[in-house]
């Protein structure tokens, strides 16, 4: 049995070998069947470095894949399964925001129950400011409504994966990547553990709101085509509702000889359909940007150089 641990790293230096020691503590007796792998996700501090060092001391097998620029977590999670050769992956922050001692956890739960393919972590409760909280609630309940796949609220990208769900997730040949879609999409048993998030070792979080929103919309446009139907929808009814004020007009000309009402009434409707149509084109331009980076068909990622231990580092135990 092997077990690979993927590890996206963006600026991290600070984390990488507190990662491994705690890592290793955790997993113990499972260390030696244990592979890491870490992503390093175009870090412009001294991560690669650090990674380097671990790579020559390190006892255990370690792993470098590193980019030739930042591509995104989503990016450095593929290249991770793609790396991975274990019989179980498992994907985990390198911040220790989530504990390794919950990856024994987790294998216990798959080894216990066969019935099941994956666990996925997801948070008991959130530890974020109101805003981001409600707008990861909203963004939620709309991709629920919007998708066919059954999104898991909380649920982390902190799973557990058998070999088989790795494949599968690997068998999906798009490039615009949405991870917690793609792992809803390709089906399969999913175990939910809860965890407990504890707060970042060191460095910064990644996300701000803005980045948020954008990863909502992409998600929501990589596994929807409702926001197309529905601003078909918007439009014919504004066109029926058009066509019910012109008839209203021409009979109140006809029949009490109203003037037509003037200039506010056609300022206001002009700003509002000119409103919805420019809405109506940016939703179609997500769509046909979306299509125009498939088509590209460019690599979700460059690879700059892999760095491979020998597990025979001078490491002391
Ligand atoms: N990460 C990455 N590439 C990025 C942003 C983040 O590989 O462009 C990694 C980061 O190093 C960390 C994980 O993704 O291991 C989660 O990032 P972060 O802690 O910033 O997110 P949060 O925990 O705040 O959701
Ligand atoms: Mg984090």
């Amino acid at each position: 049995m092997l077990l690979s641990v993927i590890v996206p790293c963006f600026n991290e230096e600070g984390n990488i070998d507190l990662f491994y020691e705690e890592t290793v503590k955790a997993l113990g007796d499972l260390m030696p069947q244990t592979e890491l792998i870490f992503v390093n996700d175009g870090s412009r501090d001294a991560t690669l470095e650090k990674l380097r060092a671990l790579c020559a001391r390190a006892r255990y097998r370690v792993k470098v894949v590193s980019f030739s620029r930042n591509f995104g977590k989503e990016a450095a999670l593929l290249a991770g399964l793609r790396n991975s050769e274990g019989d179980f992956s498992v994907i985990i922050d390198a911040d220790l925001q989530q504990n390794p001692a919950y990856i024994v956890d987790m294998m216990k739960i798959l080894n216990e129950h066969p019935e099941y393919d994956a666990v996925a972590a997801y948070q008991e409760e959130r530890r974020e400011g109101f805003v981001i909280s409600a707008f990861k609630k909203t963004f939620y309940k709309v991709i629920d409504s919007m998708t066919d796949v059954k999104i898991m609220q909380a649920a982390s990208d902190f799973r557990l994966l058998r070999r088989p769900v790795v494949d599968a997730i690997l068998s999906l040949p798009e490039k615009c990547r949405f991870s917690k879609g793609i792992f809803a999409w390709v089906g399969f048993e999913t175990y939910y553990m809860p965890y407990k998030v504890e707060d970042r070792a060191s460095g910064t979080s990644k996300w701000n709101f803005w980045k948020l929103m954008m990863y909502a919309f992409d998600g929501i446009i990589a596994f929807s085509n409702k926001p197309l139907i529905m601003s078909s929808v918007v439009g014919f009814f504004i066109v029926m509702l058009s066509i019910l004020y012109l008839v209203v007009i021409v009979v109140k000309t006809i029949l009490w000889g109203d003037p037509v009402a003037g200039f506010p009434t056609l300022a206001c409707l002009i700003l509002m359909l000119s409103g919805i149509q420019l809405l109506g084109i940016g939703i179609l331009g997500q769509y046909l940007a979306k299509n125009y980076t498939e088509s590209k068909g460019r690599p979700v990622y460059v690879v700059k150089e892999k760095i491979e231990s020998t597990g025979m580092g001078s490491e002391q135990a």
